[in-house]
């Protein structure tokens, strides 16, 4: 007895992911990407899951890290915008994390903190996104300072985040390089320092970002960063399948109107499925008329208004459907990245803001 609403993820496919990623870049470690709970696929499951495939983890927060280490997670875990305030540098030193600096103030907090133990940072460059990061000519300057100070372990990475890298022909992704690379030039061990580029867009679609470390994220959860085919994305399995039932069945007559607004009403005599799922589930309030539902893995046209609980979904031209069928809204067979599409925003978004109301079910 239960809402049938659930979000099925498969582990399997997870791990699938993250192998191919370690494999397109043999000579780059990964620190898989996990914030916003695992990209909504519920964080210490995945964790849990490419532990013994990754190094490293990457997160926004101090409370997503936090959330690793009290899950039973040792391994590091990178806070990918470094600190929000100072009390928590001492804490990452101490709990093992790993200190992005994408300012000067970051800097200046580091090497004024008084810490036990050293902390692992990982200088952050604005190569041309110009969002977080120090500015190029900088880079040498807070290199030098935090490389000599007693709270800054080992090796330092330098890392930058590009904004286009999911469009193959984009000339910002080379004017980014370029001025990455300039920034790391300018460093006395620019030959040995240990460097970050590319996402999953730039692992999969950039060879030239294929550096010490990757940080794909997407890419693990099995949705294609690019629009457009591409050989090794598409080689990606989608780990989440959103999943509901058929909940009710009705014939609606020609004029009639289905749901909220009134928004669609049949042009024809008109069977329509009742799915129990809803814009309070994640799915998506603006699908238009047409978005695809799998009902029994066969397509057809979500119709009406999307509401908190329910879709309605036109299913006159399938020649069986009964009230338990199953409906799939994506995931296996119908990709995230077309639904996400319809209804004019990206998979990233369906995928992370999927609510704690959607229990996971995790396979393997
Ligand atoms: C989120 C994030 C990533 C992962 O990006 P994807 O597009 O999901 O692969 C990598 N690096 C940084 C700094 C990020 O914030």
């Amino acid at each position: 007895m239960s809402r049938p609403a659930k979000a099925y993820i498969d582990l399997r496919a997870l791990r699938h992911n993250c192998e191919l990623a370690n494999s397109l870049a043999p000579n780059s470690r990964t620190m898989a990407i996990v914030k916003a709970n695992a990209y909504g696929h519920g964080v210490l499951p995945v964790a849990r899951a490419l532990e013994p495939l990754v190094p490293a983890f990457g997160v926004t927060c101090m409370e997503e890290a936090v959330e690793l280490r009290e899950g039973g997670i040792n391994k590091p875990v990178c806070l990918l915008e470094g600190t929000f305030s100072d009390d928590e540098i001492p804490l990452a030193a101490e709990l093992g994390f790993w200190l992005s600096v994408v300012n000067k103030q970051q800097q200046e907090a580091i090497l004024t903190a008084s810490l036990k133990t050293p902390v692992t940072v990982w200088i952050c460059v604005d190569s041309g996104m110009h969002r977080l990061g120090l500015a190029v000519e900088d880079v040498a300057s807070t290199y030098r300072s935090l490389a000599t100070s007693r709270n800054v372990a080992g090796d330092m990475v330098v890392a930058t985040h590009f904004a286009c890298a999911d469009e193959l022909a984009s000339d910002l992704t080379h004017r980014q390089l370029q001025q990455f690379r300039a920034g790391v030039a300018s460093l006395a061990n620019a030959d040995t320092v240990p460097l970050s580029l590319g996402n999953s867009a730039g692992l999969l679609g950039w060879p030239e970002t294929r550096v010490d470390w990757n940080r794909p994220g997407i890419m693990l959860y099995g949705s294609s960063p690019f629009s457009v085919p591409h050989a090794e994305a598409d080689r990606l399995r989608p780990v989440m399948t959103l999943r509901s039932s058929v909940i009710a069945l009705r014939d609606v007559p020609v004029g009639e109107s289905v749901g909220y607004s009134a928004r669609w009403s049949a042009q024809r005599p008109s069977r329509i499925a009742t799915v129990a799922i809803g814009y309070g589930d994640g799915y998506p309030v603006h699908a238009p008329d047409g978005t695809p539902v799998l009902i029994n893995n066969q397509r057809c046209p979500m119709v009406g208004r999307v509401s908190m609980d329910m879709i309605t979904v036109d299913v006159t031209d399938l020649s069986t459907v009964a009230v338990g069928d199953e409906a799939i809204l994506w995931g296996k067979g119908l990709s995230v990245n077309e639904v996400a599409n319809c209804a004019g925003t990206i998979s990233y978004e369906l995928l992370t803001r999927m609510p704690r109301r959607v229990p996971r079910v995790y396979g393997d």
